[in-house]
């Protein structure tokens, strides 16, 4: 498995390279992204979801467990999936579904705090992990 670290100084830096990230994914691909509050789990989805051509607002979705974006691609119009899966403590409490109501063939999906659904998650095709590093450098490693 291709594996690479990478130390960004800003917001900024984060979102450039989960863009490079999100350039490499094609439809039905999930990206899973670690790391503990205030990482920068959100701040990288919405550089990958720019890059897939999202114009609309990204954060972290509150009152449900993930959002679905409008993005495009090469001029070809592309749904990007967010979830954030921090206030799911176990999957079996919920609707067996929920998480194919987002993670289809046809979407790219991000997922924020991935744990407890990652068993349940076909088609992972990375997995990111982020950590403080002193002051606004994080830690970004990209499996
Ligand atoms: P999470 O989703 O992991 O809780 P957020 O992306 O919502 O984290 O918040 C990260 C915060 O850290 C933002 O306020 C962002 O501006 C700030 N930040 C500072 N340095 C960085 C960096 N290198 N990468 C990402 N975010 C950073
Ligand atoms: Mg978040």
């Amino acid at each position: 498995m291709r594996r690479s670290t990478t130390e960004t100084a800003g917001p900024v830096e984060t979102e450039a390279l989960a863009g490079e990230l999100a350039r490499s994914l094609g439809p039905g691909d999930v990206a899973l992204i670690a790391g503990e509050l205030g990482s920068g789990k959100t701040t990288f989805v919405r550089g990958a979801c720019r890059a897939l051509g999202v114009r609309e607002p990204v954060t972290s979705p509150t009152f449900t467990v993930g959002q679905v974006y409008a993005g495009e691609r090469a001029g070809e119009a592309l749904e990007i999936a967010h979830l954030d899966l921090y206030r799911l403590a176990t999957l079996a409490d919920e609707e067996p579904g929920v998480l194919d109501d987002y993670l289809t063939a046809e979407r790219i999906a991000f997922v924020e705090w991935p744990a407890v659904g990652e068993p349940a998650i076909e088609r992972v095709a990375a997995r990111v992990e982020i950590a403080h590093a002193g002051g606004d450098l994080r830690r970004i490693e990209i499996a």
